[in-house]
């Protein structure tokens, strides 16, 4: 066996109070292009654009022709890959607390996790901005060859039922996830580039609590120097190689 994931086995076997903390790389291998690394979406669309608030309150319509060419395509069709099955299988030995999650797609809940923390919403509710209706994604998908921006009954903007550039995490999940961070004893970051604030704070609170850091990512990220084990390989086959 390869000598980190021999170590990375080593951690898991000696660890009972995992937390894990989720990327878009980690749905990457369900179909899901991730923002940053090689084939991300920030690649071909402007994030200042597609996931800013200020633009989307101006101009709605760039994000829904983005959702209906590009995110419900990959999204819909999306199933949980063996990296979101190896998390539960560790929740079900009772070693892992929970998922704090920045993806917004909803696999980890498909894949049978129960305590997932979505530090950056999910895209499969639909919330009107003016009277706070909620609509499926799918629902409001069909209606996008017919009018697009979709609007709610109340004539108000809909809007995807996350968070976006120049918004506030939600109170909740960020006090849940720094509670989380603090009292565990080994951090998993899983596909995840770091570089996104505040939600790349959190491993540093766990670290700083005293925590193994564990990160599985393709690229480097900016913590690999403080981590104390880090394997730039794709998540599925590292947590696939483990449970074996
Ligand atoms: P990111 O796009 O910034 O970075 C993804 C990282 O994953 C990259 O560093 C890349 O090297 C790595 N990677 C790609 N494939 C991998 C694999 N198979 N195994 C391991 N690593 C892999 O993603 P992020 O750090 O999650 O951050 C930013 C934002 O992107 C979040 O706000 C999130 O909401 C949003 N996002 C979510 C999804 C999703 O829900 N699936 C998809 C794209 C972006």
């Amino acid at each position: 066996m390869d000598e980190l994931i021999y170590k990375f086995k080593d951690i898991i076997t000696k660890s009972n109070q995992i937390v894990a903390f989720t990327g878009a790389g980690l749905s990457s291998e369900s179909g899901i292009p991730t923002y940053r690394g090689v084939g991300g979406l920030w690649t071909k669309y402007d994030p200042s654009k597609c996931a800013n608030i200020d633009y989307f309150k101006h101009n709605p319509s760039l994000y829904w022709n983005f959702f209906k060419d590009v995110r419900y395509p990959a999204i819909s069709k999306a199933r949980p890959n063996p990296a979101h099955y190896y998390l539960v299988d560790l929740e079900k030995q009772g070693k892992l607390k929970c998922v704090i999650t920045q993806n917004i797609d909803g696999l980890h809940q498909m894949a049978g996790q129960s305590n997932v923390i979505e530090l950056h919403g999910n895209t499969r509710k639909i919330v009107c901005i003016n009277c706070r209706q909620v609509y499926s994604m799918d629902e409001i998908y069909r209606r996008l060859d017919k009018v697009l921006p979709p609007k709610c009954n109340c004539g108000g903007i809909l809007k995807p039922d996350v968070v976006f550039f120049g918004e506030s995490l939600p109170t909740r999940a960020i006090i849940d996830a720094e509670k989380a961070a603090k009292n565990c004893d080994t951090f998993l970051v899983l596909g995840s580039s770091l570089v996104v604030y505040p939600a790349a704070q959190i491993p540093i609170i766990a670290k700083e609590n005293g925590a193994i850091l564990v990160i599985v990512n393709m690229d480097t990220t900016p913590l690999d120097r403080v981590a104390d084990l880090v394997i730039h390989k794709p998540a599925s086959h590292v947590l696939s190689a483990i449970k074996k």
